[in-house]
């Protein structure tokens, strides 16, 4: 038996936390907003593939940090594992940008309100500068990446037809949109190749912000909600599909807009997404397998009953009490749709 090589486990590592296009952008869209960035442009070249750029208006890096701000588990964000317990930001493990540069070519451009200008820098495959120069874009950060998934040809080959790279533009979009939902102050331009795909302007709240990525019409068929845990510190909110709308199901329908935040957080949340389909489904009563009812739901709970510390991309997440989370999900469900099907779908994990 031997031990990998140092390079082998780089690479092995980082193709696991960057697994897509898609996954990439919200790594670099996560980074902005723990930037506090209020204004983001997603570039995309090629669908991705010459070019990815993420440029955001937040805090930016400041220069002592930039020697190790792509060297893997170095972060701004946590000391130690006990900080996951109130983590505030998205980012926690200090592995996004030392991934990307293990995978393709990066730059990063970076200014701080301190800065007199920003200065671009160039780095290598283990995240070292090797050189940089002044630059002249304002406060904030851009990241350039070019050449993704170079040294990994079956991941490159995987999106060898226009198929799935267009799926994967309107999952960049789908994407964006979340973080437009939960972040109604927050500007948004996807382009790619130049040509605007989808755009967002600042507005006041979630209510706004939905109607600005959905569209009145799917608005107008939806309908808020709200609902405190009497035993726990559980808050659900969000907007579900009207029981009593003229929409069918399926104009209300798209897998990827369903939209599930954990304390802010985009997740995969299986149980959840069971639950609401099927008293839509029900409701509805169309096409139980097509159908993906649009919604938004944030939870928010105690940072120490959420471990966000799951899955490399870090879209599952575990939570203490996740028993009393779906009981209370299925009570709005109940109270908005009757008492439908009734059961709760118990399951040990996520
Ligand atoms: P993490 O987000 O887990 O800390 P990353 O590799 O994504 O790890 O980022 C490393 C560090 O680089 C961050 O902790 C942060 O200090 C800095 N950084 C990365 N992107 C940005 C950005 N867009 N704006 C400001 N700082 C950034
Ligand atoms: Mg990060």
């Amino acid at each position: 038996m031997k031990q990998l090589s140092a390079a082998t486990i780089r690479l092995l590592s980082s193709s696991q936390v960057i697994t897509s296009v898609v996954s990439l952008v919200k790594e670099l869209v996560e980074n902005s907003l723990d930037a506090r960035a209020t204004s983001i442009d997603v570039k995309l070249e090629n669908y991705g593939f010459d070019k990815i750029e993420v440029r955001d208006n937040g805090d930016g890096i400041k220069a002592a940090d930039v020697p190790v701000m792509a060297v893997k588990h170095y972060t701004s964000k946590i000391n130690s594992h006990e900080d996951l317990q109130s983590l505030q930001t998205y980012g926690f493990r200090g592995e996004a940008l030392g991934s990307i540069c293990c995978i393709a070519e990066v730059s990063v451009t970076t200014k701080t309100a301190d800065d007199d200008f920003s200065t671009q820098y160039v780095l290598d495959s283990y995240g070292h500068v090797t050189s940089q120069k002044p630059s002249h874009l304002g406060q904030g950060t851009t990241v350039t990446v070019h050449k993704l998934f170079k040294n990994l040809p079956v991941r490159k080959q995987f999106y060898s037809t226009t198929k799935k790279c267009k799926e994967e533009i309107k999952r960049v979009q789908d994407l964006l949109m979340a973080y437009g939902i939960i972040k109604p102050n927050l500007r948004i331009i996807f382009t790619h190749n130049k040509a605007v795909i989808w755009q967002k302007t600042r507005v006041s709240d979630h209510k706004m912000a939905l109607l600005s990525v959905l569209g009145t019409a799917v608005m107008s068929s939806m309908v808020p909600f709200q609902h405190q845990c009497e035993d726990s510190e559980v808050l659900l909110s969000g907007f579900l599909p009207k029981p009593d709308s003229n929409h069918t199901l399926t104009s209300l329908s798209s897998p990827g807009r369903s939209f599930i935040f954990i304390n802010q957080r985009l997740v995969y949340q299986k149980d959840i997404l069971k639950l609401i389909r099927l008293y839509c489904n029900l409701t509805f009563s169309k096409d139980p397998i097509q159908s993906y009812p649009i919604f938004f739901i944030s939870i928010i709970i105690p940072s120490s009953a959420v471990d966000v510390n799951v899955t490399p991309d870090k879209t599952q997440v575990m939570m203490q009490n996740k028993e009393s989370v779906l009981r209370a999900v299925e009570n709005v469900l109940m109270s908005l749709y009757g008492n439908l099907p009734g059961i709760l779908p118990v399951e040990n994990n996520n």
